[in-house]
């Protein structure tokens, strides 16, 4: 593996940028009459070049960091391919004037809602899953019948130079356009009248761009990160809730926004969680992980160096490391690592982790996790291990979250049919299927009037006995 510090990428000129917008914005009201039918085509084509482009894709995350081609296969390509295939079957459903009932208050009106894209659309993505985050939302944008500028992260070269390639070979650069470049690109970028901002990121950079979104009033989707916590009940079936938790933790090396970024083991049974975590690194990675072709590397050397001093952090704070715990900055790998005994005021209890460190701790009554949990900003996922109803559903009362999983972790991300996003510190907004479909749209309401006479003839001036009348009977039973 390569040595990769914090990339310094080529970053646009204010005037190309400027260039680009304007060109998106000329071409925004002829794309937005695209029929369903031609969006489903333009969508078609897209899902076949993305599987034509499998081994590129898939050579290209395996240089970026070191991601096996089975885990790209299944994070990075079928989640765009069966968005697609959904978005695709749907379209038609989706965008056809949706008629409400009219209250009898406006008797003789008839009421719909017409969906109409949101013009020039920014994208914004993260490293972590760079052809997933970038196509996923790109599918929702071109079905929703918008122009796009995407703005991919500056941490992965190779998967952007595919998702390039893709990019021109489906779309013109009027419809679609990639902007290569760092902080100061995206940052220039924010400056633009976007009609929507679709960012997927870090809460601190998201702050960023909602303070920027700001100045022109532009709608955002934010999907952000966070600390999201695993609860592990005393009824739990243990061994799949340590195959499942160590599942998603180890996946992508850990640098995933839904993984459990703490675990909450009812103290009765810690020791069997511990010894079938164990297990289930074992099964997952072998003997030796730094040896298996399924685990992923830490993106850069920042990243790793981050990671590393939390862990030396907590060990000298006195945390005891049970499993993993080896680092190797030339490879820059981490081993699958399980603490415990978490000191309080250490940065893995206080920063998001985003890499394969978790932290074990146990609690002895369900209403002491509560009152910790309130004092973490609201994550992106929780996850609940039970197998009592009456707990699962206790806990999804009693927490907040963008998203859920009961006696499993991540399949919630692989549905299109829920909506996915988080909630204040981890965004607002959602995505996937209809939703992401609704967060590019504008859904615009439209009330007709097909005869001569409403209820609105009624109450107009002068006012008189009669109007006085009505008043008091609407006010009195509707
Ligand atoms: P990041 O916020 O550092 O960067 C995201 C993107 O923003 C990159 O393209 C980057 O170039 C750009 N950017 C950075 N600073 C900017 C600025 N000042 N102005 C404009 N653009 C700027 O995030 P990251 O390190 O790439 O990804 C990790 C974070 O993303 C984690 O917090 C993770 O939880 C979160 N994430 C969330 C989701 C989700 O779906 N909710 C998915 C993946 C990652």
């Amino acid at each position: 593996m390569n040595q990769k510090s914090v990339a310094s990428p080529h970053e646009a000129s204010t005037q190309q940028l400027h260039d680009i917008f304007h060109r998106l914005r000329a071409h925004a009201p002829e794309a937005g009459q695209a029929t369903a039918a031609q969006r489903r085509q333009t969508l078609l084509k897209l899902k076949n070049c993305v599987i034509h482009h499998r081994p590129q894709i898939q050579e290209a995350l395996l240089r970026d960091f070191g991601k096996s081609s089975r885990e790209t296969d299944f994070s990075e390509i079928l989640t765009v391919t069966t968005e697609i295939t959904k978005t695709v079957s749907e379209l038609r459903r989706w965008m056809r004037p949706y008629r409400v009932p009219t209250p009898v208050t406006l008797i003789g009106n008839r009421s719909e809602i017409i969906w109409q894209p949101k013009g020039v659309v920014l994208i914004i993505s993260p490293w972590n899953f760079p052809i997933n985050l970038t196509l996923t939302p790109l599918v929702s944008a071109i079905a929703a019948g918008n122009t796009v500028c995407i703005k991919p992260s500056e941490f992965t070269p190779h998967s952007n130079r595919v998702i390039e390639t893709i990019l021109k070979e489906v779309f013109t650069p009027d419809e679609v356009t990639i902007v290569q470049g760092g902080v100061e690109t995206g940052s220039s970028l924010l400056d633009l009248p976007f009609h929507h901002i679709f960012f997927t990121g870090s809460p601190r950079v998201g702050q960023i761009v909602m303070a920027k979104a700001a100045r022109h009033l532009t709608s955002i989707t934010l999907e952000l990160g966070g600390k999201s916590p695993a609860i592990v009940d005393e009824s739990a079936d243990i061994v799949l809730a340590a195959n499942r938790i160590i599942w998603s933790k180890c996946y992508n090396g850990g640098q995933i926004c839904i993984a459990p970024d703490m675990v909450w083991v009812h103290e009765s049974k810690l020791d069997a969680f511990l010894f079938h975590a164990k297990q289930a690194i074992h099964q997952f990675y072998g003997e030796n992980p730094q040896e298996s072709p399924d685990y992923t590397r830490i993106i850069h050397d920042h990243h790793f160096l981050r990671l590393k001093a939390m862990l030396d952090q907590a060990a000298e704070l006195g945390a005891r490391i049970e499993a993993g715990g080896q680092t190797d900055q030339a490879d820059r790998y981490i081993a699958p690592t399980l603490l415990t005994h978490i000191p309080k005021d250490c940065a893995l209890m206080h920063e998001e982790i985003f890499g394969p460190l978790l932290p074990i701790l146990t609690y002895r009554k369900k209403e002491d996790i509560i009152s910790v949990l309130a004092d973490f900003p609201t994550p992106l996922a929780l996850y609940i291990f039970s197998r009592k109803r009456s707990t699962q559903q206790w806990f999804l009362r009693q927490t907040r979250a963008g998203n859920s999983a009961v006696n499993t972790a991540l399949a919630q991300f692989f549905n299109s049919n829920l909506p996915f996003g988080g909630e204040q510190n981890s965004g607002f907004g959602k995505t996937h299927g209809y939703f992401g479909f609704q967060a590019f749209s504008n859904a615009r309401s439209v009330i007709h009037q097909p005869y001569r006479w409403s209820a609105v003839d009624l109450v107009q001036p002068p006012f008189n006995s009669l109007t006085r009348l009505l008043a008091n009977f609407f006010i009195r039973w509707f």
